[in-house]
């Protein structure tokens, strides 16, 4: 990433409105860039001038939705990278000139789409793998991990240890996957782990796998159960594949 394209993401991360993919690139650019990590304090400290002065003011949901149905109205057919670009603007200006509005004002509603749920799957899991991130609750006894998501997750994900068949259950933790809670199981392949992402898909028909590499990473998605599931990892899809059997019964 460079700064230019940087410069373009800044305003969504700086609301915390990117997707994970394109906010790891954007601290990946700040970790190396003085000038735009400046830009983002300068941003930061105006926000927080204005939140501690008399100059905040929370617009009353009636002008809220007055705006976004003229935004929508006059602006109908821009895609929704372009939207993006021209409501940060707005809000912008707005605060500036009129200092009435907050930031939360308009929210981001549309988040760059190119983004896959592959994509998405890859980052959680490569997040994950830094070093205090990989699980939530650790336990090579599903009996440990199961009842560990009771209450934390609208669904009961199923979950089981597959050590026996060489691939012992590590922990779980929960994540997000597509704006969906999801539960994330952490299975162990010899040094490798790998991640499964349960998201419930009721009333959707099983479907076989779909396979996708992306930066030394294989994915592969299935529906089964009325359970989606993305299995993530670095290790040979022969052995995602396994995995997937294990996980659908077929063992
Ligand atoms: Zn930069």
């Amino acid at each position: 990433m460079n700064c230019q394209e940087s410069a373009r993401l800044l305003p969504g991360y700086f609301d915390s409105e990117l997707d994970l993919v394109h906010t790891l690139e954007v601290e990946d650019h700040l970790r190396t860039c003085a000038a735009c990590t400046n830009a983002l304090e300068a941003d930061r400290a105006l926000r927080s001038t204005i939140s501690r002065s008399n100059l905040r003011y929370s617009a009353p949901s009636a002008v809220v939705r007055n705006v976004r149905a003229t935004v929508a109205d006059v602006f109908p057919r821009e895609t929704s990278a372009r939207r993006w670009t021209w409501e940060w603007s707005f809000a912008a200006a707005t605060l500036v000139l009129f200092a009435l509005v907050t930031w939360k004002l308009l929210p981001v509603n549309n988040a760059p789409t190119s983004v896959t749920l592959a994509d998405e799957a890859i980052a959680d899991h490569i997040r994950a793998l830094m070093p205090g991130h990989l699980s939530d609750v650790e336990s090579t006894d599903q009996h440990t991990v199961k009842p560990w998501f009771d209450g934390k997750l609208d669904f009961a994900p199923p979950v089981e240890n597959f050590a026996e068949q060489g691939f012992p259950l590590i922990s779980g933790r929960l994540d997000y996957l597509g704006n969906h809670p999801a539960a994330a199981l952490v299975y162990q392949r010899r040094k490798h782990f790998i991640s499964v992402f349960l998201v419930p898909a009721t009333g959707e028909p099983d479907r076989a796998e779909s396979r996708e590499t992306q930066r030394g990473y294989n994915a592969i998605s299935w529906t089964h159960g009325g359970m989606n599931y993305w299995a993530v990892s670095d290790v040979n899809p022969g052995d995602l594949e396994e995995l997937a059997k294990l996980l659908r019964g077929e063992h």
